[in-house]
């Protein structure tokens, strides 16, 4: 059942192209970009390394890491091949400094009684002593990764139990691997307790389900899943490696911390809290340990600027409360930390290091954040501030301000839309055309396909790959099947890539390259049996109404009860102008049906559209009108897979 579940949730679309092409090398104009690049970084005073290097204790001897099948889901050597020196032309040489420092791996000392696992996924894992066993905080993205994490842990300090795990934030690199280092029985006989803050729950309900088949495919392209690692290939994510293929698991939180300053003894040892909600993530916090005298800054500091609106897709962040949470901080925090670590990347030693990195980086948010509005109630639009926008030197030179993940460019793109949306108030971007049409009007006015593809050579030829992507992108979406177009714009988009310091930039560039190469393949899937079963019951049927289908359900009208006997539940449910509106703990008066059973029952019928009639059989109990129900599920979309984003 499981399995089966697991299976339709899966995004498993395939194709092939009917032509393949390689990678190309770099351009000359690539290579004069990487050189002039390459003169302007600001000195390396090698801290970061030191940084990086300090408090080794070993990683594993076997680099890949296996789940229960035996299938790799994680490659701890993926990056071996960067053995230091001169970057490759086809690599941003920011970007292969910021890498070479990232790809690092093994346990890790950060004081007498804290340690952090680092490059076993694309998050690390923190681990503190507590007096009978271990508590960690943010046990990566999947369980196998999380539990070679923690084999280590107890490899090389001594094998303890796990007696409670913080999530820092509501996003599943940081929850996903619970279930490799606790289980759920320990939870329930509170024998480990799960910390998180206050509506972690509902926030990754609504961040991972609602938009789950959407991100999860652009989430593909952003973390260049689907791409090797490699000179030509993946550089990273900007503040970890990628993301592993590895199970996604939850077990809700037992315990909600509300308050800034909040004081927790656990397992012995004292923690205290910083909420910083809205920042990174809708629910976020950060901890501190004051007997180690360590700030753990879960993701709102790390090595590189972030994101206010990841291109993966999420509700936009503010980066207003971003910068305010930052110096709450330096204030808090900042003197009385000796050391400061994140979720991602490498942590900093010294307290002029603590309070250097949080105030350069409130500093970075604020300066975008303020300008960004400065120049939008200028009337300048989107796309005219990310041009122009750029961090000072005094911020843009401190390497940990980089856009190796987030960028001025898109982030300005995304303050403008938390204030103003995507509009920019130019009467013709209102209602133009959709792509396909406008595309082929396009190419027509232009002159046609030969004219379009003769512009574009002479675009890439003059290294202006911006112009190049635009023209060969309307060709492609006004003719599919263009073979010269398609490849042509691969190429295009490669270098791009290969220009990019944005890890995340070069693995969308490269991505878009290859589905134009070789077609579409399944990559991330953001979801899980294991995530939806903590997901609550209301958001789950919130979801099932958004894959209603208006030309199936027409005007009926249904009156359905749901309930849910393993959760002691109830739904009303009400079906009317092509609407699905559910109600929790209420019920219909004089329903057209009444569906009992276990929840797992319920996700059979709506979301895998396994037969009624057959379910009856497995312990469904339908009362009244079966087709009531039937027609509901007919109506209902199919869990949606994956779909074009380079063409159309
Ligand atoms: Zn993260």
């Amino acid at each position: 059942m499981h399995k089966i579940l697991l299976a339709a949730l899966l995004s498993s679309a395939s194709a092939t192209s009917a032509f393949a092409q390689d990678a190309k090398p770099a351009s000359d104009a690539t290579i004069a970009a990487q050189r002039s690049v390459g003169t302007q970084l600001p000195a390396d005073d090698g801290r970061d390394l030191d940084f990086a290097d300090r408090g080794f204790i070993g990683t594993l001897s076997d680099p890949v890491i296996t789940n229960k099948d035996g299938k790799p889901v994680w490659n701890l050597g993926a990056y071996d091949w960067m053995t230091g020196g001169q970057s490759p032309d086809t690599v941003n040489p920011s970007l292969w400094r910021h890498m070479g420092l990232l790809r690092k791996h093994g346990l890790y000392a950060l004081t007498d009684n804290v340690w952090q696992v680092r490059g076993f996924d694309v998050s690390n894992m923190t681990v503190i002593k507590g007096q009978t066993g271990w508590i960690i905080i943010d046990p990566l993205t999947s369980r196998d990764t999380a539990a070679a994490a923690l084999k280590l842990v107890n490899e090389k300090l001594g094998t303890r139990p796990v007696t409670a795990v913080i999530y820092s934030h509501s996003h599943g690199d940081h929850f996903g691997g619970v279930r490799g280092i606790i289980n759920e029985a320990d939870v329930k006989a509170g024998k480990v307790s799960v910390i998180a803050p206050e509506h972690f729950l509902a926030e990754t309900a609504s961040e991972n389900v609602m938009a789950g088949p959407a991100m999860s495919r652009r989430a593909t392209f952003q973390f260049g899943s689907n791409l090797t690692p490699g000179p030509q290939g993946q550089m990273g994510s900007g503040i970890g490696n990628g993301i592993g293929g590895g199970d996604i698991t939850l077990i809700p939180p037992t315990i909600d911390i509300r308050k800034t300053g909040e004081l927790r003894e656990v397992d012995g040892v004292m923690l205290e809290f910083q909420m910083v909600p809205h920042t990174e993530a809708p629910a976020e916090m950060n901890v501190y340990l004051p007997a180690a005298r360590t700030f753990l800054s879960a993701e709102i500091a790390t090595c590189s600027l972030h994101n206010i609106l990841t291109p993966r897709g999420a509700k936009v962040r503010d980066a207003l409360s971003w910068s305010v949470f930052l110096n709450e901080a330096v204030n808090l925090y900042g003197g009385r930390s000796d050391v400061i670590a994140s979720s991602h990347c490498w942590p900093r030693f010294g307290q002029s290091e603590v309070k250097g990195w949080l105030a350069g980086q409130r500093d970075n948010y604020r300066y975008l954040h303020d300008q960004t509005v400065r120049m939008m109630n200028k009337g300048m639009t989107q796309a005219e501030i990310a041009e122009v926008l750029k961090a000072p030197p005094t911020i843009g030179d401190q390497w940990f301000n980089k856009g190796y993940y987030g960028t001025y460019s898109h982030n300005s793109k995304a303050i403008y839309q938390y204030y103003l949306g995507w509009y920019d108030a130019v009467p013709a971007n209102l209602n133009p055309h959709s792509p396909e049409v406008r595309a082929a009007k396009m190419v027509a006015a232009m002159g046609g396909a030969k004219k379009v593809l003769a512009e574009a050579r002479k675009a890439m030829k003059a290294g202006d790959y911006r112009w190049s992507s635009d023209l060969l992108n309307q060709l492609v979406f006004a003719e599919p099947k263009n073979v010269e177009g398609r490849a042509l714009l691969a190429d295009s988009y490669e270098q791009q890539g290969y220009q990019s310091e944005s890890a995340i930039w070069r693995n969308m560039f490269l991505t878009g390259a290859r589905e134009l190469r070789a077609g579409m393949k399944a990559g991330i899937n953001a979801q899980s049996i294991d995530m939806i079963s903590a997901i609550p019951t209301g958001l789950l049927l919130d979801s099932v109404s958004t894959r209603l289908d208006p030309n199936v359900i027409g005007n009926a009208a249904l009156a359905l009860n749901f309930v849910i006997s393993d959760r002691k539940e109830t739904a009303k449910v009400t079906v009317g102008n092509s609407v699905m509106f559910s109600e929790m703990g209420q019920v219909h008066a004089a329903p057209k049906v009444t569906v009992t059973g276990p929840r797992q029952l319920f996700l059979a019928l709506l979301f895998l559209k396994m037969p009624a009639a057959q379910l009856q059989a497995a312990g469904l109990k339908i009362e009244g009108d079966r087709a009531a129900i039937e027609k509901l599920q007919a109506a209902l979309d199919p869990m949606p897979g994956a779909f074009n984003i380079v063409e159309p």
